[in-house]
């Protein structure tokens, strides 16, 4: 049973939005790629964990401060024996493992070995039942999502799970049984309330108002929407419609996620889109979904509102 379900991370979200509006650095462009393969990876993982069956709770994305430092969790299991740390790698291509370091055949450079991060992320949960009086057991996995991964090299006793036994490991899981009690559930409440919906590391570039690019974004392809159809604008690269009001929605949203300190006002929304539409309909759409203050030309929309 899930308990907390995935969503995009915020950082990889405003990251996203800007490199459509402004050019971004090798080094952000980078991140980007980084985050969103790692947000592929954890999908892919959620939709085979979708096949674990009998009583188990399933927490994904916890963000959790202990003693200071931050734990983040991919995927965490609770199962009546045991409960299941699971960081998710989408690593794609050969790698081999020398000692304690990893590295990409092709490149020959060197990957944080993800066995660091998991030993540190079970240290800091077991400093956290320990803290809660919490008497489970806890094992911790690195789970190998890509299928065009290959591991040589790596020592059995890892607690790695190659894609390869993937399958097997939900398979494996299904085949324990499980009845979860009173103790399950505060331990899954417990860790719920703890969650940080802030990411504090999050890396963004600065940007400016000015000098992003304006106008609508397509919300297939990425480019900006030029042609009005009736109620619809046309993508004129992908072919796409998105009806007039979802487009000024989805684009407010964007705006509010990028510039959470400006007003939302039918003009600077208007602004922000620059597309050829009335201000009539930019006022008409936002104050059909947003609570509003005043009622001039220029509506300002309540601060905070999602
Ligand atoms: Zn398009």
């Amino acid at each position: 049973m899930f308990l907390k379900n995935r969503t995009e991370p915020e950082e990889l979200l405003i990251l996203k939005h800007l490199n459509k509006r402004m050019e971004l650095t090798p080094n952000d462009r980078k991140r980007l790629t980084n985050l969103q393969r790692g947000f592929e990876g954890e999908v892919q993982f959620d939709n085979l964990a979708k096949n674990i069956i009998e009583e188990r709770y399933i927490l994904n994305d916890l963000r959790l401060e202990v003693n200071n430092s931050e734990l983040q969790i991919d995927s965490f299991i609770i199962s009546q024996g045991i409960t299941y740390l699971l960081d998710v790698k989408n690593f794609y291509g050969d790698f081999y493992i020398e000692g304690d370091q990893l590295f990409s055949i092709k490149t020959g450079e060197e990957y944080k070995n993800p066995l660091d991060q998991l030993k540190r992320s079970a240290l800091l949960l077991r400093q956290l039942f320990n803290y809660y009086n919490f008497n489970f057991l806890i094992e911790p996995y690195v789970i190998f999502v890509n299928p065009e991964f290959t591991l040589y090299q790596a020592p059995m006793d890892h607690p790695f799970i190659l894609p390869t036994q993937n399958n097997r490991f939900i398979r494996e899981l299904n085949e324990t049984p499980s009845r979860l009690n009173e103790g399950h559930k505060k331990l899954a409440q417990t860790l719920l309330s703890l969650h940080q919906p802030k990411n504090r590391f999050q890396k963004l570039p600065e940007y400016r108002y000015e000098q992003l690019k304006k106008g609508m974004l397509c919300k297939k392809c990425g480019c900006f929407f030029s042609k009005i159809d009736h109620r619809n604008l046309v993508c004129e690269n992908c072919g796409e419609l998105e009806k007039i009001e979802s487009a000024i929605l989805r684009n407010t949203e964007e705006f509010k996620l990028l510039f959470p300190e400006r007003k939302v006002t039918t003009s600077g929304i208007e602004e922000w889109c620059r597309i050829d539409l009335s201000n009539r309909t930019f006022r008409r759409v936002l104050k059909k979904h947003y609570p509003w203050i005043g009622n001039t030309k220029d509506t300002y929309f309540k601060p905070g509102y999602n």
